[in-house]
């Protein structure tokens, strides 16, 4: 496993050219960062449902994910 240390710039790190690569990270992409026992995980973005935390079915409508099950809640409300 790689291990590298960067030096945080006003917050900001940057991700080596060669591990963006080798994790699909391209420009624009969006990034999950988690908190874990050993520190903050960062990956690449993988939605889930706002509500529930789900990631069956999301799609993202105005900036929020939701899943299948939580869309067809909103339209049984109306
Ligand atoms: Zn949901």
């Amino acid at each position: 496993m790689l291990k590298k240390h960067k030096k945080l710039t006003k917050g900001r790190i940057t991700i080596p050219k060669d591990l963006r690569a080798a994790f699909g990270l391209l420009p624009g992409q969006a990034v999950d960062l988690e908190e874990t026992d050993r520190g903050i995980l960062i990956r690449k973005h993988m939605p889930s449902c706002f509500v529930c935390g789900s990631i069956e079915r999301v799609k993202a409508f105005k900036g929020f994910e939701l899943c299948g099950e939580c869309r067809k809640g909103l339209i049984d409300l109306d």
